[in-house]
């Protein structure tokens, strides 16, 4: 499952296969809004989905579309898991997404619940 150790996971990232504005909306226009969709019906069915959600998670990106979540969809998430932003100096807050929470994170997801 998932494994970060060193960001293996996105040479199988569906995006690379298209142009990078697709996935970086801009404002609330219909036309951003179409993007949206697109962005993410191709993460949809991108096989290190999760992987890419935890990492825009950790890492706390702040625009575009990571593991097919927006940004205001990402910030619901770090307020309903509990999302722990990683401590340098401590290791035991490196993983910042407990693995019990993945299929809940990704059921949120699936059911339209952002
Ligand atoms: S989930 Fe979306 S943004 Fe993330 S690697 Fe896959 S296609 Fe790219």
């Amino acid at each position: 499952m998932y494994d970060d150790k060193n960001g293996q996971w996105q040479v199988n990232a569906k995006c690379r296969d298209y142009v990078a504005d697709l996935f970086f909306p801009v404002g609330s226009s219909e036309l951003a809004q179409q993007q949206t969709m697109e962005a993410k019906k191709v993460c949809s069915t991108c096989e290190v989905r999760l992987e890419c959600l935890e990492m825009s998670l950790r890492t706390r990106r702040d625009t575009g579309i990571w593991g097919g979540a927006t940004e205001q969809e990402r910030k619901e998430m770090i307020r309903h898991f509990h999302v722990q932003k990683p401590n340098s100096n401590n290791k035991a807050s490196k993983t910042i997404v407990d693995t019990e929470y993945y299929d809940d994170i990704m059921d949120y997801i699936n059911l339209g619940k952002l």
